[in-house]
């Protein structure tokens, strides 16, 4: 139905979709109905992932946010003080690459989008708190992320180093760990990343390894999924450090090993192509050329390509020996890029008998294997038989001193061993690395440190931030270094603390430290004094609901609550988490099963959609095509359906006689008050209040769509005269359609004759006993013939059956003026009448 006839017909029965939307969200703005209250009393903080506005938003963002927004009125028919607040990722690369590509400044670009986005996003009705808006690009947030930083700083949380970096050629930027993804590639342009030597500042999120491990056995209300994610992404492993020697050197050579027990079993060393001890290497001359040829070749792979699951493993014989302090004996060291300089040490011991990897290695390149673990009371297997490594573990053998120690008594033992020889201990190694945390552009938050020759890095004060980003900034196109660096009259100040000439540091913080505290800012975002008030962040911290996708598994989730956990410990806080719930949605693919994206033209606008077919009818039709936490195939197929479903449902509202007050309706009928269709229909709408509640609870919607189209189908076609029952389910309909549908649920509320918003009724209560409500129905026999049914309440007692069967009208009339002899009731089968 287009727009135009829908205004043509100003009949009271027709949805007319545009005027009832526009007049509810005009309704909602000027009540303030979801401003989150000063003084909370019940709060609850429900949080969607903030938007990166790079143009309008899509159907992804539009799916989020309508999640956020059902569970938002739900708790809010449950009496909840809400805070459910709305802002803007709005630094990083995606604004720089436009404003070069349009000749535009990136705040202007980036100002531009949030407009436009944000106008989109009223006009879907989301029940954002507009008033609490954060838009990280705005001096007043970014000062508090300078500050932030500063104080990592302050509390050596934040450091400089030069080192291999992953960087990307084609977007010109360096990238953090958590930003390289799936097959080595750059999280934003999906091209490969490779390493390059650089002077970066980090923040030492290592620190906190065993506490954000910690903390995942505290938030029960996080999927398992994510939790298993971030336990492997922090890769904690037990085991033990041993330091070799370089044969006829100085030169210490620490590997880590989980596995000590195989010690003695070593007859190689491979030393990561990038590892710092490389460079300390004097490699003979005649294998020199070799060797680097190798590095520059393993540089060029992503660390993905280097560990991918191949039999083909390669390296270089460096020509060097490392020497085994157990036994003394002498290792080929070489150079092998299986091996990651960001795991341990960045070398490992190579065991070959009793590690695949190290045995297809020494295979390749014939080296020896020797046994020192075999199975627990068996015999020694032979070197020259095996065809792949003894990885369990057994009894020691070949191991001097140590034979016969069985599995983990030959670990302990051996760990004892080198800590006694000062040779090494137990160590807990993690594959998290620092967070990296500089970018060389223009458009993010400046570092706030100054360079002094004297006083070295010095944290800029706190009355001097924020350290304003210069507008008088022509160049943005990056050239490896910030184009702050250029900015003379910005970079160049005096030393705050001895008030020498000094430089700015020009580099930008990386945008995930923006939105690793925003949570918290929503809760006073205006404060211009402080952070967030200690009072303000309790009362609505830890969030109650976090929604985002899982794709932030490993980088913003565990930036979030780093940031946290350290404001936990220097003592602004009280809790060491920043959400108790955490739910990731699908994301909203093309009906090819691509992501929607720019790049690929296939990105749906939800502005042309919900004009064309009104926003609740989108809203159910996206809540409706798959559940929440799974992919959704958009097609909008599932539009007609929930277009005729909303369409009948306004009819029916319209149809309900009017002139009962709300007092009228009774909270439960009694099966007496109902004819026998309208019982089963009580008891079908109880059934769905009790479904959608349950669902709704677990987060998922499409059933409850489901659910309350089944309950409107058996309801639409009841020929029931009893307008007070009609009215009744057509009121908690409406309640249960209203944190998905919450338009017309207003509308028809209004229409029911409710003086206030739907939202501050109570979520309606399902009759426990309908619920349960059994019955059965049995023959009645009159001198052995069936003369009729009767139905009745499972375990309604035997005497009161037998009553009930001689009242059966047909019953009656074969009983009429005889007597009756006996009542015979066969359980759950027969009520048999004899008479004469
Ligand atoms: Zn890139
Ligand atoms: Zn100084």
């Amino acid at each position: 139905m287009s727009r135009e006839s829908h205004k043509e017909t100003e009949a009271k029965s027709v949805y007319d979709f545009a005027r009832i939307e526009a007049k509810w969200q005009q309704k909602w703005t000027e009540s303030k109905l979801f401003s989150a209250p000063d003084n909370p009393q019940d709060p609850f903080y429900l949080l969607v992932m903030f938007a990166y506005p790079s143009g309008d938003i899509h159907m992804g963002h539009f799916r989020n946010y309508i999640i956020g927004d059902a569970v938002v009125h739900y708790q809010m028919m449950h009496g909840k003080d809400i805070l459910h607040p709305f802002g803007w990722d709005a630094f990083g690369l995606p604004a720089e690459q436009a404003a070069i590509k349009r000749n535009l400044p990136p705040k202007d670009w980036t100002l531009g989008n949030i407009e436009t986005s944000r106008n989109t996003l009223k006009k879907v009705g989301v029940s954002f708190d507009w008033e609490r808006e954060v838009v990280t690009c705005s001096p007043d947030y970014y000062k508090w992320t300078q500050w932030l930083f500063v104080k990592l700083f302050e509390n050596n949380l934040a450091y400089r180093k030069t080192s291999l970096v992953n960087f990307c050629v084609h977007c010109n930027t360096v990238l953090a760990n958590e930003q390289v993804i799936g097959e080595g590639i750059c999280w934003r342009c999906e091209n490969p990343v490779i390493k390059k030597k650089l002077k970066q500042w980090y923040f030492r999120i290592t620190n906190y390894a065993e506490k954000l491990l910690d903390g995942l056995d505290t938030l029960a209300g996080w999927s398992e999924r994510v939790k298993t994610l971030q336990r492997n992404w922090i890769g904690k492993s037990v085991g033990c450090e041993i330091v070799f020697k370089l044969k006829d050197s100085d030169i210490e050579i620490p590997v880590f090993t989980t596995r000590p027990d195989t010690i003695f079993g070593v007859t190689m060393m491979a030393v990561a192509p990038d590892a710092e001890l490389v460079e300390q290497l004097d490699i003979p001359a005649d294998r020199r050329e070799m060797v680097s040829a190798y590095i520059e070749k393993s540089l060029k792979k992503t660390e993905v390509e280097r560990q991918a699951e191949s039999d083909d493993k390669d390296g270089v014989f460096t020509g060097l020996y490392a020497v085994n302090p157990l036994n003394g004996e002498e290792a080929q060291l070489w150079i092998a890029d299986y091996v990651l300089a960001s795991y341990g040490t960045g070398v490992v011991m190579g065991v070959p008998a009793h590690d695949q990897r190290d045995f297809l290695f020494t295979r390749k390149y014939d080296l020896p294997v020797k046994v020192v673990i075999k199975p627990e009371g068996g015999s020694e297997p032979n070197p020259g038989d095996m065809t792949e490594a003894f990885v369990e573990k057994g009894e020691m053998c070949n191991c001097g001193r140590f034979d016969g120690l069985i599995g983990q008594a030959g670990i302990d033992a051996v760990i004892k061993y080198v800590e006694e020889q000062g040779i090494g201990g137990a160590r807990v190694n993690y594959r998290l690395r620092d967070w990296l945390i500089s970018r060389q552009r223009y458009w993010g938050a400046p570092i706030p440190i100054i360079h002094c020759d004297n006083c070295g890095e010095v944290a800029v004060p706190a009355e001097q931030l924020p350290v304003l980003l210069p507008d008088n900034v022509k160049d943005f196109i990056p050239k490896g270094r910030s184009p702050l660096a250029d900015v003379a009259d910005w970079v160049n100040v005096t030393c705050p603390k001895c008030g020498a000439t000094a430089q700015r540091d020009a580099d930008t913080m990386d945008t995930f430290m923006c939105s690793s505290w925003y949570m918290l800012r929503y809760s006073d975002p205006d404060n211009a004094n402080e952070i967030f008030s200690h009072t303000k962040v309790h009362q609505w911290l830890p969030v109650s609901q976090y929604i985002g996708g899982i794709d932030h598994a490993t980088g913003h989730l565990i930036y979030f609550r780093f940031m946290t956990q350290f404001l936990h410990d220097i003592g602004l806080i009280d809790f060491a988490e920043p959400a108790t719930r955490l739910f990731n949605h699908g994301m909203v693919n093309d009906d090819e099963g691509r992501k929607m994206s720019k790049s690929l033209g296939n990105v749906v606008s939800p502005t042309e959609l919900t004009k064309e077919h009104g926003v609740d009818v989108c809203r159910l039709a996206m809540h409706f095509t798959a559940p929440a936490d799974k992919e959704v195939l958009w097609d909008g197929k599932t539009i007609t359906g929930t277009a005729r479903f909303l369409e009948r449902f306004f009819r029916s509202v319209s149809r309900v006689t009017t002139g009962l007050s709300l007092a009228d309706l009774p909270r439960l009928f009694q099966r007496n008050d109902l004819g026998k269709d309208e019982w089963a229909i009580y008891i079908k709408l109880n059934q769905t209040i009790k479904k959608v509640t349950e669902d709704i609870e677990r987060m998922q919607f499409n059933t409850c769509i489901a659910a309350t189209m089944e309950f409107f189908g058996a309801f639409a076609v009841l020929k029931a005269n009893n307008p007070l029952f009609q009215r009744f389910c057509l009121t908690k309909l409406t309640q249960l359609l209203a944190p998905m549908a919450p338009h017309i649920a207003e509308e028809a509320w209004q229409m029911l004759g409710n003086k206030t918003t739907v939202f501050k009724s109570d979520w309606p209560q399902h009759d426990p006993e309908a619920v349960t409500f059994d019955t059965i129905t049995v023959a009645v026999q009159v001198n052995g013939k069936v003369r009729g049914e009767l139905e009745f309440e499972r375990g309604l007692d035997e005497e009161k059956i037998k009553k009930l069967a001689l009242a059966v009208e047909n019953v009656k009339r074969h009983t009429d003026g005889k007597e009756i002899k006996k009542v015979i009731y066969v359980k759950e089968k027969l009520v048999s009448v004899v008479v004469r």
